[in-house]
């Protein structure tokens, strides 16, 4: 068994140098399982999106069918820029928040809220709805948390 002292002795001279010479018939190849793999990815990253907008699809098409059925009033927002826009002022933010950046902070106005929080607000004013009156509020002839 060795102490850490003695793994560590060293460790930090060891250099490796590796030159491949590739000639030019196997350059080619390579350059074409490259093209082929690259074409791989694409289809997959294509396949993927299409499932997905299938799926958002299906699920949008659902959703106004039950709207409908129980008489529920349903308003459709366009999604882009919703984690981007201010619902305080309107002004868009220059870049993406990061899923992992959970606040949401205007540079125009200062206004400081949780990300989701922004973005429903953002949502409901695109649907024509005032977002000041939906704080804890549910919709008429919604479950109760403990009923649902
Ligand atoms: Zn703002």
């Amino acid at each position: 068994m060795t102490t850490p002292e003695k793994r560590g002795e060293g460790a930090g001279r060891a250099r490796y140098t590796c030159r491949l010479r590739v000639s030019s018939t196997a350059r080619t190849g390579l350059m074409a399982e490259w093209a082929r793999c690259r074409w791989v990815w694409n289809e997959c990253v294509a396949r993927s999106r299409k499932a997905a907008d299938a799926a958002i699809g299906a699920t949008k098409t659902a959703l106004i069918e039950r709207a409908r059925k129980h008489a529920r009033d349903i308003r459709l927002v366009h999604p882009a820029h919703t984690t981007m826009d201010c619902a305080h002022c309107g002004a868009r933010a220059k870049h993406r928040i990061p899923l992992s950046g959970r606040t949401y902070t205007c540079t125009a106005c200062g206004t400081v809220s949780p990300r989701d929080k922004n973005s429903a607000r953002v949502m409901l004013i695109r649907a024509g709805l005032n977002p000041a009156g939906a704080e804890g509020a549910r919709p008429p002839g919604a479950l109760l948390p403990e009923a649902a």
